[in-house]
């Protein structure tokens, strides 16, 4: 009893500590860097703790204002270096309350502005940045760097099926090795997006044989994947577990990665192509190349998010879900922060049914058409630029009706759901007219 309350007085106390602490402590700014290119520059604000922000826009003149709550006034701003010729002064103003900052930048015209925090990476602390860029200017580097000569594209999946060679993998009680499992599954998917005009199926290894974890993503990397998808097969210590799941790279990996890959400059122009040899200058290709790099990490993670979902919404109708969620790993194989990758753990070989299941080809097709499934799903939904499914998403297909013709029959020819047909035309009725142009969706 006498241990109860004092373990009760100890969590009380060090509950108020944190909440006083929550409350009192004030961010502070540390720094300010601002970093020009042609047609963009780049402010990016060093602070003591994640920043809590708004911000709104003034004209006549130009000016960004930035209101950043919970901060001391603390670092002057006029030391700054500022060789931009977008951005004119940065300034304090007027804070709309008295714990709060605002920081007012004046602009040398109307510019285009993205503004985002980024989570301490080494050897930065929490940052807020501010990409302004200057909509008048035909092309700015990073437009150039990422785009691909090819229009109407194909969308490029890398497959990945997990171990080989001398590595087994997860080992079945009835001796089934994980790395046939996953080489299974992983030639039915490739065949399955080979036959999908617009999709480009790569494999990491086509047989029996060690690729080290390494070494998968760079294939991916070389052969500009739109996706990474690793597959593999769970096992426990015990029978009991089972189901499947899906695996993205976790935010504290990707940011580790993230300050690795800065470290070692030959990344820098493997990252920018050939506009490293035109950047001479280094710091620039730095800056450039971690520009590149956080906007490649943010589409990643948000795109393996997104299609980890679709993909688990699939495999849920062929197989019981381990995880019902995606999960966020440290894992060897997912270390890209700039390609969009998941790892599908297929269900669990350690226990006897699903290691009977995962043997069985009827059932390696089902896992492998849930997957595609999803896959198809995401990049129907949120084709990559400069893709054909990019292009087909925008032409819009318009049908005349022409007499015999019913609702139902146009559905079935364009192999589109009624209820899409009569949404896509505001439709209340199942009833059509002779003459009446229709827009069909794509599906
Ligand atoms: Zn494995």
């Amino acid at each position: 009893m006498f241990w109860v309350q004092k373990v009760k007085n100890i969590v009380t106390s060090i509950v108020l500590l944190v909440l006083s602490f929550s409350v009192f402590a004030q961010n502070h700014v540390e720094g300010l860097r601002i970093w020009p290119s042609p047609s963009t520059t780049r402010l990016v604000f060093d602070l003591a703790d994640s920043p809590k922000y708004t911000y709104f826009t003034l004209s006549k003149p130009e000016r960004l204002v930035l209101d950043i709550e919970n901060t001391k006034k603390s670092f002057d701003f006029s030391k700054v270096s500022n060789d931009s010729n977008l951005v004119k002064k940065v300034r304090y103003s007027t804070a709309k309350d008295k714990q709060s900052i605002r920081v007012v930048i004046e602009l040398s015209k109307k510019l285009e502005q993205s503004i985002f925090a980024l989570p301490p990476t080494e050897p930065y602390g929490d940052r807020l940045v501010i990409d302004l860029t200057d909509g008048d200017e035909p092309s700015s580097p990073q437009i150039v760097l990422n785009s691909r000569s090819t229009t109407d594209r194909d969308i490029v999946i890398v497959i990945d099926a997990g171990h080989g060679g001398e590595d087994p993998g997860s080992i079945g009680r009835a001796k089934s090795y994980e790395k046939n499992v996953t080489l299974g599954i992983a030639k039915r998917l490739q065949t399955l997006i080979q036959q999908e005009p617009g999709l480009k199926a790569v494999m990491t290894r086509t047989g029996d044989y060690y690729i080290s974890p390494n070494k998968r993503p760079e294939i991916a990397r070389k052969h500009k994947a739109d996706l990474f998808v690793s597959v593999h097969a769970d096992a426990f210590i015990t029978p009991q577990p089972s189901g499947a799941s899906v695996w993205v790279l976790s935010m504290k990996r990707a940011n580790s990665e993230l300050g690795r890959w800065m470290e070692r400059t030959e990344r820098h122009s493997e990252l920018l192509g050939g506009a490293a040899e035109v950047i001479q200058d280094t710091a620039n290709e730095r800056y450039l190349a971690e520009a590149l790099l956080d906007m490649s990490m943010d589409h990643s993670l948000t795109t393996s998010y997104d299609l980890s979902r679709d993909v688990i919404s699939q495999l849920g109708r062929v197989t019981k879900m381990h995880k019902k969620t995606p999960q966020a790993a440290s894992l060897a194989v997912l270390t890209s922060p700039d390609i969009p990758s998941i790892l599908v753990e297929t269900g669990f070989i350690s226990n006897p049914r699903e290691e009977k299941n995962l043997n069985w080809s009827t059932y390696r097709q089902k896992l492998a058409v849930s997957i595609f499934a999803g896959i198809k799903q995401h990049f129907r939904d949120s084709p990559p630029d400069g893709s054909l499914w990019a292009s087909q998403k925008r032409q819009i297909r318009t049908h005349k009706v022409r007499s015999g013709e019913s609702l139902s029959l146009l559905a079935q020819r364009y192999n589109v759901p009624i209820s899409q047909l009569k949404r896509a035309n505001k439709m209340n009725s199942d009833v059509v007219k002779i003459g009446q142009v229709l827009t069909i969706p794509r599906t």
